[in-house]
């Protein structure tokens, strides 16, 4: 954990600090780690030999699976969105296949659907859902609320939310703290409807740092990102990390928090080499 210092914070009498899971490992980092490590355990425990999951050609989630199943001798199929895309078609998707992970492309529609193609194998199989979502992943998660426990105690705990694993995590775990997801998607009722069917209690969705698909929008946090990293030297991305301190600086800026406010924000990773 470090501290980060602004004129804001200063200025506000607000303390933030910043927990580096960033820093678990330059590729399954973050909360992917966290996340896959419960489906891993219990692939070996197993004896499973095959992993299949499903993301969009920029997937985190499949780009981590896609490693750690390399590093383990287990066979990883992804299944990504877009028919017109080929493994030449990103860097990332490039490096999945060399590490050895199976790439099946499918129609949006198909893909909507969530059916695994006739010609995959399903045998001695488990299926990761899209985004590592499901209780294993809420439960790898336990790892990372106590370690933030064990740092002290926060007034106010900050992530990012995709699919919401990570947060209704620490949220199963850390009832007591006051835990803000800042939402990355326009999936706050699919978050909600999560949290009740788990009976998982939540506290502070924000929903106003999503942005659109604008270029002037995406250019506003690119440069909130290197503007970050030129204050602070910890890399963050616009999509999850970027969006949730945009987020943090403008509710710290609009008086969000009473002078004195101890606030943690989970560096969740994402920034990929
Ligand atoms: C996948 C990802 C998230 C979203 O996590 P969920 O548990 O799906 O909500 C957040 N931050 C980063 C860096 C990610 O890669």
């Amino acid at each position: 954990m470090v501290e980060i210092h602004d004129v804001l914070f200063e200025e506000k009498q607000i303390n933030v600090f910043v927990k580096r899971d960033d820093l678990i490992h330059p590729i399954i980092s973050g909360n992917k780690w966290r996340k896959l490590r419960e489906y891993i355990q219990f692939a070996q425990l197993k004896g499973i030999m095959r992993v299949i999951s499903f993301g969009g050609a920029y997937s985190n989630h499949l780009y981590a699976l896609a490693y750690a199943t390399k590093i383990l001798g287990i066979q990883s199929i992804g299944i990504i969105r877009g028919e017109e895309l080929n493994p030449k078609s990103n860097p990332y998707l490039t490096k999945m296949q060399e590490w050895g992970m199976e790439l099946h492309f499918m129609t949006r529609a198909e893909y909507q659907r969530k059916l695994i193609p006739e010609s995959i194998n399903q045998i001695n199989c488990i299926t990761i859902a899209e985004g590592g979502f499901g209780k294993e992943a809420i439960d790898g998660i336990v790892a990372l609320a106590n370690e933030i426990q064990s740092l002290g105690s926060m007034d106010h705990l900050f992530c990012p939310i995709g699919t919401g694993a990570t947060y209704l995590g620490i949220s199963q775990s850390l009832p007591e703290v006051k835990i803000h997801g800042v939402l990355t998607l326009n999936n706050k009722e699919e978050i909600k409807a999560n949290s009740a069917a788990l009976g998982i209690p939540i506290q502070e969705l924000h929903d106003n740092y999503i942005f659109g698909k604008y270029a002037k929008q995406s250019f506003e946090l690119e440069e909130f990102c290197t503007t970050f990293y030129q204050k602070h030297h910890i890399k963050i991305e616009p999509i999850y990390t970027g969006r949730m301190f945009y987020g943090l600086y403008d509710l710290i800026s609009k008086d969000y928090f009473k002078p004195g406010s101890q606030i943690m924000a989970i560096h969740t990773g994402g920034v990929k080499v």
